[in-house]
């Protein structure tokens, strides 16, 4: 390891690294158990999420129609179940499964990352002795006190506290270090390197104890790089509302759900400065699906986006029901959406983890989410042909099928991909939980209709950075929470969620180190071209990028927005994880036929009802493994 200097660590050389230590001598035991000790993937820094490796054999099966793998193994392993894809729904379909059948059932979980978790991923870092922990996809509990009791049962069978997140997450962080919601206009986009004290939008509000702006909208327009007329226009933006539209309460919610938000403030608003449409257009991030440019009114009103402050001047327009004003300690109104503090420090991984460590107790020590925060899990345990429940990374299945007429048979056959060989498994039923657009292209004798209905959906690209700094002087000296970044690749820039738990501390002063939390919703070429295209625009540039591409993107955002005398990227920048989730949230709902159960073969992950959260992959996964009797 001496001669890996640290930029080679931001490169990601020892993401390489990381996978050339996967050993493989013919036989998928082997493959798994004789991980050397040092394989672990949450350490691993650079190209992560969709990582290079993890999807090119799922892409010649569903692009290039690919079928010959070459010899294929029969690896002689029969399991109870086999559930495809490790994500949330993938291991919760596992757990379910022995809950119902016994825990001595047997099991294989198959999945084409490095990791396991799926979108729910540990980024770990570490600067001088100290980890650092953040989220590289799914963050935190979303509307908790709507969680099923499926959820809530599972939840508890895996010791979360729930009241542990009101002492955990710091709320008085931001307050403390005065950090609140800014924005980042950058040179390259609006001429000039400007962090106005103003978000201009609602999106930050759902960061529970980041302060809100003290500067009033003129005051802060004032600030802006824009043009006068840019300045004009964004001030008629922010100052619109439904009283623009000049309609009776009835018709107005008519109104707002079938006509474009970019049509009122192009036609009703009269803007045509490419900055404002710019900030308008970014600004619903993770919200919706897309940008705003192809959103109705009121489909942008629920992600709070430039000049749609439903708080303010669109309350009218609102269903009721729909938005939840939040009122925090000292009386301040300053989100619309519950408190947003169930969080972990590695986000949601912390779930996947404690799913594990419930079917592999081997895997690391720990009996809950807190006592396995700081745990370091061993990886060479998840194979073991011990266990009851086996996990097998590193692996694409690309062919599913039962071992006679589907209606009559007891058998699935799985054919999957490992280090570029073929092997064949089999089970007596099989839970599909992966994406489920993938399902046709792996499943070949799917019914006609249910193929269709599969075929149909799509994924929202989606892209979360951790960068660990060895300080945040210069954030702090900028008061940066949150920022808002309408120029960049990463629209948003941000302090990660204050939250020490389970011995792991939250960085406490300005001195310590951190991670910056950046997130990017990658939107296609054209404005207003259908989502659907968009994503498939933003899915390809996001996967052609190279590791320095985005690392000088980094920089130059970083470079820009920070005080130099405060901030140097070579100096302060330890490690960087690009987690790229090309096939991020669900876009499209297969619908009953869709998800039907096929034979011995049912259907989990959250794609199967369209909605991506942590609830429906448990939900989904529950239903899956009750088709299977
Ligand atoms: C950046 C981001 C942030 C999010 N934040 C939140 C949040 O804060 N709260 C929340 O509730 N939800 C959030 N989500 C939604 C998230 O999708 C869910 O929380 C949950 O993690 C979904 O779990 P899943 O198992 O259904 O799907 P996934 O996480 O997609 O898991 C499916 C797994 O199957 C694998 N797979 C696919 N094809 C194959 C194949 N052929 N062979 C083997 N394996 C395969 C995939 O690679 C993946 O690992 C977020 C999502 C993203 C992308």
């Amino acid at each position: 390891m001496s001669n890996i200097t640290r930029r080679d660590f931001i490169n990601g050389t020892l993401m390489v690294a990381g996978a050339s230590l996967l050993p493989f001598d013919g036989s998928s035991q082997a493959a798994m158990a004789e991980l050397e000790p040092s394989y672990y993937p949450p350490a691993l820094t650079g190209l992560r999420g969709s990582h290079p490796g993890s999807n090119e054999h799922a892409h010649s099966r569903a692009w290039a129609q690919r079928t010959d793998w070459g010899s294929t193994t029969d690896l002689n392993e029969t399991y109870d179940l086999i559930v495809v894809g490790g994500g949330l729904s993938g291991l919760s379909a596992a757990y379910f499964y022995q809950q119902e059948h016994g825990r001595d059932k047997k099991v294989l979980i198959l999945d084409n990352h490095d990791d396991f978790g799926g979108h729910a991923k540990r980024n770990e870092h570490t600067i001088g002795g100290v980890m650092l922990l953040g989220e590289g996809g799914s963050e935190s509990f979303e509307s908790p006190h709507e969680f099923s009791e499926t959820v809530l049962n599972l939840l508890e069978d895996l010791g979360v506290d729930m009241d542990l997140f009101q002492t955990a997450y710091d709320v008085d962080f931001f307050k403390r270090h005065n950090l609140g919601a800014v924005t980042y206009f950058n040179k390259r986009t609006f001429g000039q390197d400007k962090v106005v004290q103003h978000p201009f939008c609602d999106y930050p509000g759902f960061v529970e104890g980041l302060l809100r702006p003290t500067l009033s909208y003129q005051e802060a327009v004032q600030q802006t790089p824009l043009s006068e007329q840019g300045k004009e226009q964004l001030l008629r933006v922010l100052e619109g509302g439904q009283h623009v539209l000049n309609l009776p309460k009835e018709e107005l919610r008519d109104y707002i759900q079938t006509h474009s938000y970019f049509d009122y403030l192009k036609n009703t608003l009269g803007v045509d400065d490419p900055g404002v449409l710019r900030m308008a257009r970014h600004t619903s991030i993770d919200y919706g699906q897309g940008g705003t440019d192809v959103m109705t009114i009121g489909e942008a009103l629920e992600t709070g986006p430039l000049g749609l402050d439903p708080l303010t001047s669109w309350k009218d327009a609102m269903e009721e029901g729909t938005y939840q004003e939040y009122v925090n300690k000292d009386g301040e109104t300053y989100a619309v959406r519950y408190p947003f503090i169930e969080h972990y420090p590695d986000g949601n991984a912390t779930i996947a983890r404690m799913l594990v460590k419930k079917m592999i107790p081997d895997v690391g020590p720990g009996e809950n989410p807190e006592e396995i925060v700081l745990s370091k899990f061993d990886y060479a345990e998840l194979d073991k042909s011990g266990n009851s429940v086996r996990l097998r990374l590193n692996s694409t299945v690309v062919n599913v099928q039962h071992g006679g007429d589907p209606s009559s048979s007891s058998e699935v056959l799985v054919n999957y991909i490992h280090d570029n060989k073929s092997y064949q498994v089999k089970a007596k039923g099989v839970v599909m939980a992966c994406y489920n657009m993938m399902i046709p292209h792996i499943v070949p004798d799917l019914p006609k209709e249910q193929d269709a209905a599969l075929r149909r959906l799509s994924k929202v690209p989606f892209q979360y950075t951790t960068v660990a700094v060895k300080n945040w002087r210069a954030m702090k000296e900028m008061g940066i929470g949150m920022a808002m970044c309408p120029g960049n690749m990463h629209q948003v820039a941000a302090m990660d969620f204050p939250v020490s738990m389970g011995g792991y501390e939250f960085t406490k002063t300005p001195d310590d180190p951190c991670i910056l939390h950046m997130r990017s919703a990658p939107l296609g070429d054209t404005v207003g071209a259908p989502r659907v295209e968009q994503f498939r625009d933003a899915r390809y540039r996001m996967l052609g990028l190279t590791f320095s591409d985005y690392e000088e993107e980094i920089r130059e955002h970083l470079g820009g927005m920070l005080p130099q005398v405060l901030f140097d990227f070579d100096r302060d920048v330890e490690s960087i994880s690009i987690n790229r989730w090309a096939h991020g949230y669900s876009h499209g709902n297969p619908g009953i036929i869709g998800r039907q159960p096929f034979g011995r073969i049912t259907i989990a992950h959250s794609d199967a009802v369209g909605s991506s959260l942590l609830q429906t992959a448990v939900e989904q996964a529950w239903r899956a493994v009750k088709e299977l009797g």
